[in-house]
Formats: C-alpha cells, sequence, structure tokens
C-alpha cells in the first residue's frame, strides 16, 4: 500500500505551537533513542507489521516527523551529533581514517544536551549500553550519571531492565530532569527475545538461535554469503521481533512516567542513531554506507509545548538538539545550526536545505548531502561523487547515471554542503582513543563489528 502523508502542517507553514499553551516551566525530558532502528519498520512510517504499539500511541499524541535524518551511519559519531548538535566532522568523536581500530573522543570544549541542561538546574543521567557509549568516549560528560553497559558475548542489558533503573534513578530525587535512555534489542546479533515467534517461526537452514553465530555472520558482512530469500525474511522477521521487544521498554518507561504523575509534562523525543541495512543496496547491518535505510530514522516529539500532527519537511538530529533546548527554555550556543521544530518558524525554508550525514565504520570516509529528491554521497578520499533520486521518504537511493543531469545536480549539492561544512575535507579526530583495549575489541566482534567486509558494486566508490 503507498504510504501517503497525512498532514503537511509544516509545508503550509502551520506552526506546530500554535494551538497549544506554552510549556510549563523546566518539563522533564526523556530522549529515547533505539539503536539501529530504521524508520520504515515502524507502523507510524508506514510498516506492515503491528512492530511497535506503543510508539503508535505516542505518535498519536505527538508530532510525527516522517522525514528525519542521522548525521551518520553508525553509533559514535552519530549519538555525538544527537548530543551536541554538530556534524561528526566538528564534534571529533569518529573513526579515524588512518586506522580503523582507533576513534576519536567527543571534543572537550563543545557544550552537549547534558551540560547545558545540567547547568541550567536539571538532574541528567543516561543508561546506554553500546560498546560506541562507552565511557572512554567521553560523550557522558554533563550526565550526573552515565550508566554504560556494553554487549558481553550476545548478551547484553534488555531495555527494559534499562528502564527499570532509569525510573529507579527519577524516584531518587527531585527537579527537572533530563534522561537518556538508550536501548540495544534490534542491534545485532538479534537475540531470542521475550516476544520471539511473534513474526519468526523457525529458523531456516543454515542459521540457528541466536542469530549471531559467528561464522554465518562473519559470511553474510563479509558478502562471501547472501541469504537466500527464506534466510532474508527471517533475519528480517527477528530483527522486527527486537524492534517489538524495544517497543515494549518504551511502553514500560511511559507507563512509569504515567504511574508517577509525571507523564503529561514530560517532553518525550523518541528516534534512532541511525538504520539497518536488510540488503536495500546489497549489504547487511549499518555503518558501511550512508544511503536511506541507514540515514532515514524514526522521529517522535510529545509533550508540553508541542502539538499532534506529521511534519513532511526534512529535519535532522541537529534540529532535535536545538528543539528540546527551545522546549527547556535554555539558550543553545550561538553557533550550531540546528532548527527549532517546535516553532512557527519550520516552513518551507526548511525544506530546501542540505542535510549532511558522514563517517563510516568501514570503508572510506564519506560524506551524504541529502536535499528534497536528491541525495549525493562523496568519497571523501577519492573525491568521487554519486547523485541519487530519493523515493518520498527520502529512504530508497536511485543512482543518477553519468550525464548532464549528473554534472547539473551534483554542484549545487556540493556547494551547499560546502557552505555548510566550510570544506569537503577529510577530518582525522583531533583527540584519538589509543587502540582499544582487548575486551572491548572483544565486545565490538560480538556486535558483529570489526568483521570482514568487501564492498559492492552498488557502494558509492
Ligand atoms: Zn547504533
Amino acid at each position: 500500500m503507498p504510504y501517503r502523508s497525512v498532514v503537511m502542517a509544516a509545508l503550509a507553514g502551520v506552526g506546530l505551537a500554535a494551538c497549544t499553551p506554552p510549556p510549563p516551566p523546566r518539563p522533564d525530558i526523556v530522549l529515547f533513542v533505539v539503536d539501529a532502528l530504521r524508520a520504515d519498520a515502524l507502523p507510524a512510517w508506514g510498516y506492515d507489521r503491528p512492530s511497535a504499539p506503543h510508539l503508535d500511541d505516542l505518535a498519536a499524541r505527538g508530532v510525527v516527523f516522517e522525514r528525519a535524518f542521522s548525521h551518520s551511519s553508525w553509533t559514535l559519531p552519530a549519538f555525538a551529533s544527537l548530543l551536541t548538535g554538530r556534524l561528526p566532522s566538528e564534534h571529533g568523536a569518529v573513526r579515524d581514517p588512518a586506522d580503523r581500530l582507533r576513534f576519536g573522543r567527543l571534543d572537550p570544549d563543545l557544550p552537549t544536551l547534558a551540560t547545558l541542561l545540567y547547568d541550567a538546574g536539571w538532574r541528567t543521567a543516561a543508561w546506554v549500553n553500546n560498546v560506541f557509549l562507552a565511557p572512554e568516549f567521553a560523550l557522558g560528560r554533563g550526565f550526573d550519571t552515565w550508566d554504560y553497559e556494553g554487549a558481553v558475548g550476545f548478551q547484553e542489558r534488555s531495555g527494559t531492565a534499562t528502564v527499570d533503573a532509569a525510573l529507579a534513578w527519577l524516584d531518587a530525587g527531585s527537579g527537572p530532569a533530563f534522561l537518556l535512555v538508550h536501548v540495544m534489542e534490534p542491534h545485532l546479533p538479534y537475540l531470542a527475545s521475550p516476544v520471539r515467534g511473534r513474526f519468526a517461526g523457525p529458523p531456516p537452514a543454515p542459521f540457528s538461535l541466536p542469530f549471531g553465530d559467528a561464522e554465518i555472520l562473519d559470511a553474510i558482512q563479509g558478502r562471501t554469503r547472501v541469504p537466500d530469500d527464506a534466510g532474508r525474511a527471517w533475519i528480517r522477521a527477528t530483527y522486527d521481533e527486537e524492534v517489538l521487544d524495544a517497543d515494549r521498554a518504551l511502553g514500560r518507561l511511559l507507563d512509569g512516567l504515567a504511574a508517577r504523575g509525571r507523564l503529561e509534562g514530560t517532553v518525550v523525543a523518541f528516534t534512532a542513531d541511525h538504520g539497518e541495512e536488510f540488503w536495500d543496496h546489497g549489504g547487511f547491518e549499518h555503518g558501511h554506507t550512508l544511503y536511506g535505510e541507514l540515514l532515514h530514522v524514526p522521529l517522535v516529539l510529545a509533550g508540553p509545548g508541542l502539538g499532534a500532527g506529521r511534519v513532511a519537511v526534512p529535519v535532522q538530529h541537529a534540529d532535535l538538539f536545538r528543539t528540546l533546548l527551545a522546549l527547556a527554555g535554555v539558550s543553545p550556543p550561538p553557533d550550531v545550526a540546528g532548527a527549532d521544530l517546535g516553532a512557527s518558524a519550520i516552513g518551507p525554508a526548511l525544506a530546501s536545505r542540505p542535510i549532511l550525514s558522514e563517517d563510516c565504520l568501514y570503508g572510506p570516509a564519506r560524506l551524504a548531502v541529502t536535499r528534497g529528491d536528491e541525495r549525493l554521497i562523496l568519497n571523501l578520499e577519492t573525491r568521487v561523487a554519486n547523485l541519487f533520486r530519493l523515493d518520498e521518504q527520502g529512504q530508497s537511493d536511485a543512482l543518477v547515471p553519468d550525464g548532464p543531469e549528473l554534472e547539473a545536480d551534483a554542484r549545487p549539492l556540493l556547494e551547499a554542503a560546502f557552505a555548510v561544512r566550510g570544506d569537503l575535507d577529510l577530518h582525522a579526530p583531533p583527540q584519538r582513543i589509543a587502540p582499544l583495549h582487548d575486551e572491548a575489541i572483544e565486545r565490538l566482534r560480538a556486535l558483529g563489528y570489526l568483521g570482514p567486509r568487501t564492498p559492492l558494486p552498488s557502494d558509492p566508490p
């Protein structure tokens, strides 16, 4: 069934806050981030499996941003952009292009959501579960609590356990709270979850539960084995069950807030750090390209100061940074680029902005520029660019072949990217972390990172 926009409120220039009362001072703010959740895996984005009933409820009373984009396709740079409102080339939490086992640490001078809200009187805490959110990457600055648990083998802290810990923290203090909750469920290895069997039947050979068998995973990620239709469908169904499990955690959090009488006064932002590929362009998982299936993320905002509806104007994680500060009544740093999505200012002008995404965990460093129905992907090492046409959601990418159209359309996008970024150069992280210790590397391997990868013909060169 073709997916249609329901309300084009922003394109019509209608302010979201126009018909709602002003927010109460110093609301609680909850930022709920699901790892590796592509937007089109959710009913609110047209998916036909009932994978997120609690998010459906939140979306019904909040604002759904139909075309929201991450600034990267893997956890570390995407999360750092969420927390700073800056591009990866600005915040420095990226892969070292010279050594794939070295990574950048977040620039210590940049204000973050947590530092700004903490300085304004909020209690601040985060529960995070990805090894790229380990304290050594320095994303926890400004949080009273940065409660990190990286996966060990195939075992990760569950979303429900994460939420229970966060709610206990909420109960232990008073005053406005900023709570970051990150859940890992849809990330590999698609563990057997409490909802196993809802969408996936028995695994077809050669798969088995949990779908993390190292040999199969290496083969799939190395692209020496491409699953047949039955294998792909089963893998996708196990992912969808993990999405459902993540949604259970969201429901538990929202129910917990309601039981405490805090839900109505809380700004809830729901998003993902990046998406996940299921052979859309011949590959699997994330971090390896900057196509739509990895950049298009869900974004829902609900709470005081926000109305309800759907916004089709393309938005970005940097906008979320500025929006949450605006809802809190806290001034953003003067030099961040995002827009306030709760203000009447959103409208046609935002529709023509370039949205930049960059850095990859595998392969060469890349930069993507998304504007309107176009996306240009530039290899920052070879300087070769490819242009793609997007579908209505900004998700599918069709390559524009070499020719006059490419010449005519690519240059304005490159110029727009240059204007935003200041250059089109490769940025090495200014503060590098020495090669990760053995335990961290093993955790990365267990998550499917660091395995063999070979480029596909469809990958941008
Ligand atoms: Zn991630």
